[in-house]
């Protein structure tokens, strides 16, 4: 049989580590990274990175494709009537939702934002209620096929109007789960559903019965809040579900003690639970370095962008990591590699992502731009990129290729 091998050669990469290295592409994937050879001319078909800083492609890990309004109209945000309350939002959204741009156009715009960004794998949280029932769904599934050779996507079937706040969510979530999302979601077991065993035995019944992983957005604060985690904590653990669950948000973590904190942090390792922060402007949220001191997989997502929630978010996870260092007050190196890492390795760990990162094997899904190093790229910034999948350049500069 003949077989032909697509081979590519990129050029004076500079590494994460700070060598500069010439990476072989074949088939998608890197086959050799070598020390570079600084050869006075460059091999015909090669492609000359001339010391750029590569970087592995970035993880989006919490996103929501059904609901943003970016490249649609603009739409002012609405403020709650007396404080933050996830129910009356939920409302805003609905009403804004009923003027907005067909769907499948919302979630197209927002996905090019994220890849031209360099983000090549994502989590996205799909709303299914009695309301919408499995609509949102089953267009998010059609645009995930139409950008499959792009973007790896994860869809999370997500109760955003909770589970037995919402009869019949139940049964539409299990449906969801046969249509194809990868995960189950749930949404603040206390203070939305007032029944956190009620809520999380649908969770995690849906989660045994089809095999998935799950991921809660859990807003609860304090004592409730870490009450309502090491309940998750404990499922995971009694279901050997290690690394498959995830719990987005957490603001809990953000405004316990320190002690509290430290046996928090212990127990959420233990169970391989995964926290995700958005690094959000006005609430506490975990603090980042003690969660990793202790073990805990911490990953990010842009979340909202331009949605009913909020107006900001440019789906750029560079930027999201620069967010998250500079609320977290990262200064050290090592602590914007941190911030990097949330963005990148642990977002892929956290995700179950196979072959990731710049190693031979590996994907060849990275980005390349003008840093010297990790730490000066999470400060910086640079909006100069270019985006390659499968070792294919896709985007640059923010911008799709073609
Ligand atoms: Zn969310």
């Amino acid at each position: 049989m003949d077989c032909i091998l697509r081979q590519t050669r990129f050029l004076n990469a500079k590494l994460a580590d700070g060598a500069l290295a010439d990476l072989t592409v074949t088939d998608g994937r890197f086959s050799a990274i070598t020390p570079a050879a600084n050869a006075a001319t460059s091999p015909a078909g090669a492609v000359d990175l001339a010391g750029q800083l590569v970087l592995p492609a970035f993880v989006e890990g919490h996103i929501h494709l059904d609901t943003s309004f970016y490249g649609d109209a603009w739409r002012p945000h609405i403020p709650c009537t007396d404080g933050f309350d996830v129910r009356e939002r939920v409302a805003f959204q609905m009403q804004n939702l009923g003027q907005a741009a067909p769907m499948e156009e919302r979630a197209k715009s927002q996905l090019e934002l994220c890849v031209g960004n360099g983000s090549l794998a994502m989590r996205s949280h799909v709303m299914v209620d009695a309301a919408v029932g499995l609509k949102h769904v089953e267009t998010i599934l059609g645009v995930r096929e139409k950008y499959r050779a792009l973007i790896d996507i994860q869809l999370v079937a997500f109760p955003q109007s909770g589970i037995l706040s919402s009869p019949g969510t139940a049964e539409l979530l299990d449906e969801a789960l046969r249509l194809g999302c990868d995960l189950i979601g749930g949404l603040d077991p206390a203070s939305f559903d007032r029944d956190v065993k009620g809520h999380l035995d649908v969770v995690f019944g849906l989660a045994e019965k089809r095999g998935v992983g799950v991921d809660i957005h859990l807003h609860d604060g304090g004592t409730l809040g870490l009450f309502e985690i090491e309940e998750i904590a404990a499922r995971t653990k009694a279901l050997g579900m290690y690394g498959k669950v995830a719990v987005s948000h957490a603001y809990a973590l953000g405004d316990i003690s320190a002690d509290a904190l430290a046996k928090a942090g212990d127990g959420i390792a233990a169970a391989g639970v995964a926290i995700m922060t958005n690094a959000p402007g006005n609430h506490p949220f975990p603090p980042v370095a003690a969660l990793r001191k202790a073990g805990v997989t911490v990953f990010a997502g842009s979340d909202n962008i331009r949605d009913s929630w909020w107006p900001y978010g440019d789906g750029d996870m560079l930027n999201r990591a620069n967010m998250i260092g500079y609320r977290s007050g990262f200064y050290e190196d090592r602590d914007l590699e941190a911030a990097y890492d949330v963005v990148s390795h642990a977002g892929a760990k956290a995700l179950g992502l196979e072959g990731y990162g710049i190693a031979v094997g590996a994907g060849a899904d990275f980005v390349a731009l003008n840093a010297k190093h990790v730490p000066e790229a999470v400060v910086a910034v640079p909006r100069e990129r270019a985006v390659y999948r499968a070792g294919r350049a896709i985007a640059k500069d923010g911008a799709m290729i073609g």
